[in-house]
């Protein structure tokens, strides 16, 4: 029965006929009222694990959530496939007294399904007395990772919140999200949000489409980039650069090389910046050279190489960023250049925070370093990382490597790591 009706909501709400990957699952979980814990890449389809049940239950499900604009765009979709505009409400600082009246008596009368929040919002006392007289169907934390201080996107705020749901409700189901796979990161989650009981669902995070390859960095960087991006001419690409001193000088090097490249960092104006996002979707330039800036919320399917100028501080952030090659399943390469002068320069980066966050970030480091100078499978290093086990004979892109295309002695691949 339950099934019926959960295909004929994701029919009717979304316009989809079949479920991605363990979304049934999920959602199942979910009304049946359990806690619920979400592990899945970017792009795995989470919203919609607790926007159908929220659709499908009586009484409004909350939503928390770190960025308005991710907010802003979920109710906005949420309204466009729905006849009712009160479906789906924020509450945040930004509204004036009319629109909380409003959002409140849409909560009361049962039309809103989906309450989007800041956590910062629910601190609000006047919020959270609210929230206590009302039917709730289940709190959802989007981005969970938030509460760990192990994950990319530290947020103290997130912190507080097992205890703000107490107080809105003694039962109310719990349902965490996250595309963050570290074990670490999924711990602190658990316990933080005093679910270890959790129903778990994990998603394999292998890309099994993605070639991994890294080249010890040395003066000639810069013609083994141009050489690589001509290798590849006509193709989509992203450049990575720690820094924007580097990200303009590069894309002027390869500008000056007949290659089609623009810059993209923080520095540029806000014209400027949507100005070379757009030229790179649109495909008037083949290569965006930027640092970590450019990428959230792009989704250009067709990226064909990923270069790594600069090692990322982490495997996450690497995990990341070379996941943007490849999104439509075709071929994508990424390749890094590692010079273990490049880990010194990060560690001193870090040397004027607090020691706490040093240590973490050393931690990160140490993991990099091992990665980068692995000599064996770099996917499965990877998934290793994330807590999966990968068999490179059986598991999909099991060659998919320099490592494994190429084996090399482990002294080699230290002393190439030594330039
Ligand atoms: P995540 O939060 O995991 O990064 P999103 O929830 O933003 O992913 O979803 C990514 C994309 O997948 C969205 O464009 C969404 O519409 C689409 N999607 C989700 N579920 C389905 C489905 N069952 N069938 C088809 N597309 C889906
Ligand atoms: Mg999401």
């Amino acid at each position: 029965m339950a099934e019926i009706d959960i295909y004929a909501g994701l029919k009717k709400f979304f316009g989809f006929t079949r479920f991605k990957g363990l979304q049934e699952e999920v959602i199942k979980s979910i009304l049946d009222g359990n806690n619920t814990f979400v592990v899945m890449p970017t792009g795995g389809g989470k919203s919609l694990c607790y926007q159908l049940p929220a659709l499908m239950q009586d009484g409004t499900a909350i939503i928390v959530s770190p960025l308005i604009a991710l907010m802003k765009n979920q109710v906005d979709a949420l309204r466009a496939l729905s006849s009712e505009e009160g479906v789906a409400q924020v509450l945040n600082s930004s509204l004036n007294k009319t629109e909380v009246k409003r959002v409140k008596s849409d909560i009361a009368s049962g039309v809103t399904k989906l309450l989007y929040v800041a956590p910062e919002s629910l601190t609000k006392e006047e919020y959270v007395a609210f929230l206590q007289t009302q039917k709730i169907s289940f709190m959802a934390i989007d981005e969970a990772h938030c509460i760990s201080e192990w994950g990319h996107d530290f947020r103290p705020e997130y912190r507080n919140l097992k205890s703000i749901i107490q107080r809105i409700g003694d039962n109310i189901p719990i349902i965490g999200l996250t595309a963050t796979a570290t074990p670490k990161v999924q711990e602190d989650i658990l316990k933080n949000l005093g679910m270890p009981d959790a129903n778990t669902f994990k998603a394999s995070f292998n890309r099994p489409n993605l070639y991994y390859e890294i080249r010890p960095k040395t003066k000639s960087v810069d013609a083994d980039i141009i050489r690589f991006v001509k290798q590849n001419e006509g193709k989509s690409g992203i450049i990575y650069c720690l820094s924007r001193k580097r990200v303009e000088e590069l894309a002027q090097a390869l500008q000056v090389n007949g290659i089609k490249a623009v810059p993209y960092h923080a520095g540029l104006d806000g014209k400027t910046r949507v100005k070379h996002q757009d030229m790179f979707l649109m495909e008037d330039v083949d290569v965006v050279v930027a640092t970590i800036a450019f990428g959230m919320g792009i989704d250009k399917p067709d990226v064909r190489f990923v270069i790594h100028n600069d090692i990322p501080k982490s495997i996450e952030s690497y995990y990341q960023e070379t996941g943007r090659a490849g999104r439509d399943g075709g071929e994508g390469h990424c390749l890094a250049f590692y010079s273990y002068k490049d880990i010194e320069k990060l560690e001193k980066f870090m040397s004027g925070k607090p020691v706490a966050e040093q240590e973490i970030g050393h931690a990160l480091l140490q993991e990099v370093v091992g990665f980068a100078e692995t000599s064996m499978s770099r996917r499965k290093f990877i998934l290793h990382y994330f807590g999966e086990e990968f068999d490179n004979e059986t598991g999909e892109g099991g060659m998919m490597d320099d490592n494994m295309r190429f084996p090399k002695k482990k002294h080699e691949a230290k002393e190439d790591a030594a330039l």
